[in-house]
């Protein structure tokens, strides 16, 4: 019963497979690979942007930190919610390849941000001339960090504040592909065409080692991002085993497969907590990620009982047996239907 992460989940087999296969002979280093020409091509073709900029990294957190620097100054403000990877889980990485950008938080309730709530702060920043920050771009997560997922129209709303202002927009995607397939829509349709100037799309929640690909539409980014990378320490000199596993990835539809069965799995779970008494789930879910309520003696029982998952709010092992903390519950595409349902019995009993 292990819900901590789906990054504690393993890599798929083919994927481990495609590395076997890349590791004969000789291959051009640092990007250069003929790997990475076909995960080039590949991913413009997904994408329907056969000019986009596509380069690997092996963390989210430097997709993130390096796409968003190269969106933005120093003296700008990046635009996120308050639940945001960026904010919550990068150690100020952001703030610091960016060379001092700070971040405006941006209320959302369910980590999904309004347009309302947009415009709002953004119309509260670059209000102090050359004393305050500059307004900078807008990093929205897809699927969000609640296991939310934004509609496209709510995407496109969100977009066009953001360009109204004259603002980049950023999609964090480490779920990018949970959410894809959760909205049943075309990769286009849910970036670019909503108005997306750059996505970190993950890989490695899904299914890889580590990689995740940063694409921006404009392909006037490149350079820069390149030179950022380079100097960031994250341009890879045996790129072609980044290269292997992103081409493992999109090929046959892995990638949707994998995250088809990540949310399948979320959604037994969901149907299962739904039917236990004393538990409220958090969120409208639409992904592999679920947040509950429960009183701390039903988590004690849960985590005795050899349930992996983490206690969001307060210590689970100390404090009265009645008190309500959220517990978050993560399934990645090796979940197991049995391990659910085991966790639900116990759950109900
Ligand atoms: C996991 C995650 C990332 C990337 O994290 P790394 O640990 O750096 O790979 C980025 N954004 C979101 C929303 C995530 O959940």
């Amino acid at each position: 019963m292990f819900f901590t992460s789906d990054n504690a989940g393993p890599a798929h087999p083919s994927v481990m497979q495609a590395l076997m296969d890349a590791n004969t002979g000789y291959a051009s280093g640092y990007g250069s690979d003929d790997g990475m020409t076909r995960v080039r091509a590949m991913i413009q073709e997904i994408f329907e942007a056969p000019e986009a900029a596509v380069h690997l990294v092996a963390t989210g957190t430097a997709a993130n930190a390096l796409t968003l620097a190269t969106l933005s100054n120093p003296w700008d403000t990046i635009f996120c919610s308050p639940m945001a990877h960026i904010h919550e889980d990068e150690c100020n990485a952001p703030e610091f390849y960016t060379g001092g950008t700070k971040l405006t938080l941006v209320p959302a309730t369910d980590a999904k941000m309004t347009p309302d709530a947009l415009r709002a702060s953004i119309l509260g920043e670059e209000t102090r001339g050359v004393h305050g920050p500059q307004r900078g771009p807008v990093s929205i997560t897809q699927a969000t960090e609640k296991g939310t997922v934004y509609s496209v129209a709510e995407l496109q709303a969100l977009t066009a504040v953001a360009h109204e202002f004259g603002l980049k927009t950023h999609l964090d995607g480490a779920r990018f592909t949970n959410a894809l397939v959760s909205l049943g829509c075309s990769p286009a349709e849910m970036t670019w065409k909503a108005g997306i100037d750059a996505v970190s799309f993950g890989g490695t929640k899904n299914g890889l080692l580590g990689v995740e690909a940063c694409i921006f539409f404009d392909p006037a980014a490149s350079w820069e991002f390149e030179l950022r990378r380079k100097r960031g320490a994250h341009l890879f000199s045996k790129h072609r085993y980044l290269s292997a596993q992103m081409e493992a990835y999109l090929t046959d539809d892995l990638w949707l497969t994998l995250a088809a069965k990540a949310n399948a799995a979320c959604a037994r779970l969901i149907t299962g907590l739904k039917t236990a008494k004393d538990v409220e789930i958090q969120y409208q879910s639409q992904s592999n990620l679920v947040f509950f309520d429960a009183p701390r003696g039903l988590h004690q029982r849960m985590l005795a009982a050899g349930a992996h998952y983490y206690v969001t709010s307060g210590d689970p092992d100390s404090g009265p047996a009645d008190e309500v903390l959220t517990g978050r519950l993560v399934c990645d595409w090796s979940c197991d239907h049995a391990a659910i349902d085991q966790f639900i019995t116990l759950l109900t009993q």
